[in-house]
């Protein structure tokens, strides 16, 4: 199989996202939805919650957060992201269906934003990503594809994808991330934020196999130093379905 892009990037067994952190892509957008120069962090809890109480239940505004290095722009469109053409496989774990309820907001309008791209990239049951080699010799995804695939949203604002319940790596507590895109060529109409997930769910689906074989995590969602900047409000309900979880995250994006 040829890959129309490859990068490869080093990234030891114990960097977690938060030591490439580039600049908030959040930070100016925050700061003019707070129309004042308070800490982002701050508006992280209260902002989104003010804005919340004029629009509809689902135009919810959602604290962004670091890309992380992780992200490949591929632009591989699929559903079930668990698929890896290049190894023809398909990722082991617990089923998680993850649908994004995407709403536009333009002033006090809000709608269902069709046409959205919305990326997602997230590790595999051992705590690893595709596309990637580890420094170390820990691993070597580069022609691998794994759990990472876009799907742009329909009339309705929703992009649906097929995944894992994600395991963990070191440094940092369980999480998806994730990018929405209402135009690639313009970076400022970006949101790039991750998905969290309950502690103690996690504790229940990293017991069971394959994600035991790892062993236990050692970060949780309140010493992740990521997920304090806004996480609680990323956080993803999930409801158990078959064998697995489905779980619906509302975003509103400003236009
Ligand atoms: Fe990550």
């Amino acid at each position: 199989m040829t890959r129309r892009r490859r990068i490869v990037r080093s990234v030891g067994p114990n960097r977690s996202d938060d030591e490439s952190l580039p600049p908030a892509l959040s930070r100016r957008e925050w700061l003019r939805l707070a129309g004042a120069g308070a800490a982002v962090g701050l508006l992280a809890s209260h902002t989104a919650a003010a804005q919340q109480r004029a629009l509809p239940p689902r135009c919810i505004v959602r604290p962004e957060q670091t890309e992380g290095p992780y992200f490949l722009d591929e632009r591989l469109e699929r559903s079930d992201i668990r698929a890896d053409a290049g190894a023809g496989s398909i990722a082991a774990g617990v089923p998680l269906e993850l649908t994004f309820r995407v709403s536009g907001i333009a002033g006090e309008r809000c709608a269902p934003l069709r046409g959205a791209i919305v990326d997602v990239w997230q590790c595999d049951v051992l705590g690893v990503y595709s596309g990637f080699a580890d420094a170390n010799g820990y691993f070597d995804t580069r022609e691998r594809s794994f759990l990472r695939g876009y799907q742009v949203t329909g009339e309705d604002g929703t992009a649906r994808f097929t995944t894992i319940y994600p395991g963990w790596y070191p440094g940092r507590t369980v999480h998806i991330h994730f990018k929405i895109r209402t135009d690639p060529t313009a970076g400022r109409r970006a949101v790039t934020s991750q998905l969290y997930f309950d502690d103690a769910l996690t504790d229940a689906v990293h017991a069971r196999e394959p994600y035991a074989a790892k062993g236990r995590r050692r970060v949780t969602n309140a010493n992740d130093g990521i997920f304090r900047r806004g996480g609680r409000e990323l956080m993803l309900p999930v409801v158990a379905q078959a064998d697995g979880y489905a779980g619906a995250f509302d975003i509103g994006l400003r236009l």
